[in-house]
C-alpha cells in the first residue's frame, strides 16, 4: 500500500512526520507521494483542508486520516501519543472507508464558455469585491429571494462545524448529503427582504446565484481565496464525489461536537 504525508509544518508535526514515515517504511508500505492509497495528515482540522485539496485529483483513491498536534478536531482525531496504535492499524488491518459529502461549486463567466469547477470539503463563501453583495438566488431553479448583504456562506455537512457555525448555520450529520446556505449580515427592512434563516438543501436541488449589479467577486473554497471576474453565475450542489476517510475505530460526530464545543 502507498502512503504519504502531509504535515502543518510546525516542529511538532515534523517530527511526528518522520516517526510515522520511518515506521510505515519498516512495515513495508511504500512511501508514494504522487499516489497514495492512503494520506496521514499531521496538524489540525485545516492541514486535513490542505491535504485533500492537494490530492483532489485522487478523491476516488485516496483516503485520508488525521493527527491532531493541536486540539481534537473534526477531521484530525488521532493524538501524537497515539501514533504506534495507529501505524500498526493502518500497516496491518483492512480499514473501514467512511465517506462525507462534498460540494461542488461551478462558476460561470459571461461571454465566456469556459467554466471553472470545484470541490469544497468545508464551504464556498461569496463576498463582493467592494461594498454589499447583491445576488439573486434561485433554488431549483425557481427564484427564491434578492440577497443583500456581507455575503453568502454554502457549506457541506461535515464543514458545517467551521464557519458556517460561526453564521449561526445549524450543524448537520455528515451521513446526510446536503448543502446548507447560511447568509452572513442580510440587510433586511422595509425594501430589502432575505429569509433570514440558514437552508438545508437535498442532494438533488441546485442553488443558483446570479449577480445583480457588480459582477466581481471574491470567492473561498475552504482555505483557498480567489478572484473572479464577469462572473454569470454561482452554481452549487452536493458533488456527485466524495471525501473518504480512513477508519479505524468508532468516531461520533455527536461526541465530536460536544467535545469541541460544549464540554469543559
Ligand atoms: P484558519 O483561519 O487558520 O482556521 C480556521 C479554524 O477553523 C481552525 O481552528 C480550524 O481548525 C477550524 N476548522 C477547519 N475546518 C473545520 C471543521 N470542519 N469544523 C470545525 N472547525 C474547523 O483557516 P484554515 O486552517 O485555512 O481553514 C479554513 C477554514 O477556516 C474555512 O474552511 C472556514 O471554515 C474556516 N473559517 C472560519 C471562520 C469563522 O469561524 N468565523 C472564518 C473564516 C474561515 P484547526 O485549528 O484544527 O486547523
Amino acid at each position: 500500500m502507498n502512503f504519504s504525508i502531509i504535515s502543518k509544518g510546525d516542529e511538532t508535526s515534523e517530527k511526528l512526520k518522520k516517526r510515522i514515515k520511518s515506521y510505515l517504511i519498516d512495515f513495508d508500505l511504500d512511501f508514494n507521494e504522487k499516489e497514495p492509497d492512503i494520506v496521514i495528515s499531521i496538524g489540525g482540522d485545516g492541514t486535513l483542508l490542505h491535504a485533500f485539496h492537494h490530492y483532489i485529483d485522487r478523491v476516488d483513491q485516496t483516503a485520508f486520516v488525521g493527527v491532531h498536534t493541536g486540539h481534537l478536531g473534526f477531521y484530525a482525531d488521532w493524538t501524537p501519543d497515539e501514533v504506534e496504535k495507529l501505524v500498526i492499524h493502518i500497516a496491518k488491518t483492512p480499514f473501514q472507508i467512511v465517506e462525507y459529502p462534498l460540494l461542488e461549486v461551478t462558476v460561470r463567466y459571461l461571454n465566456e464558455d469556459t467554466e471553472s469547477r470545484y470541490l469544497a470539503m468545508n464551504e464556498c463563501t461569496v463576498k463582493s469585491v467592494e461594498g454589499s453583495l447583491v445576488m439573486n438566488v434561485e433554488i431549483k431553479g425557481e427564484d427564491f429571494e434578492t440577497f443583500r448583504g456581507d455575503g453568502l456562506c454554502i457549506s457541506t455537512p461535515s464543514g458545517s462545524t467551521a464557519y458556517n457555525k460561526a453564521l449561526g448555520g445549524a450543524i448537520i450529520h455528515p451521513s446526510l448529503p446536503s448543502i446548507q446556505l447560511s447568509e452572513m449580515a442580510s440587510i433586511n427592512n422595509r425594501v430589502f427582504r432575505t429569509v433570514g434563516s440558514p437552508l438545508v438543501l437535498p442532494q438533488h436541488h441546485t442553488c443558483l446565484l446570479k449577480p445583480v449589479n457588480d459582477v466581481d467577486f471574491h470567492i473561498t473554497i475552504d482555505h483557498l481565496f480567489l478572484l473572479h471576474e464577469k462572473v454569470k453565475s454561482i452554481q452549487c450542489r452536493v458533488a456527485e464525489e466524495k471525501v473518504r476517510f480512513a477508519r479505524f475505530r468508532p468516531f461520533p460526530f455527536w461526541k465530536r461536537v460536544r467535545e469541541s464545543f460544549v464540554k469543559e
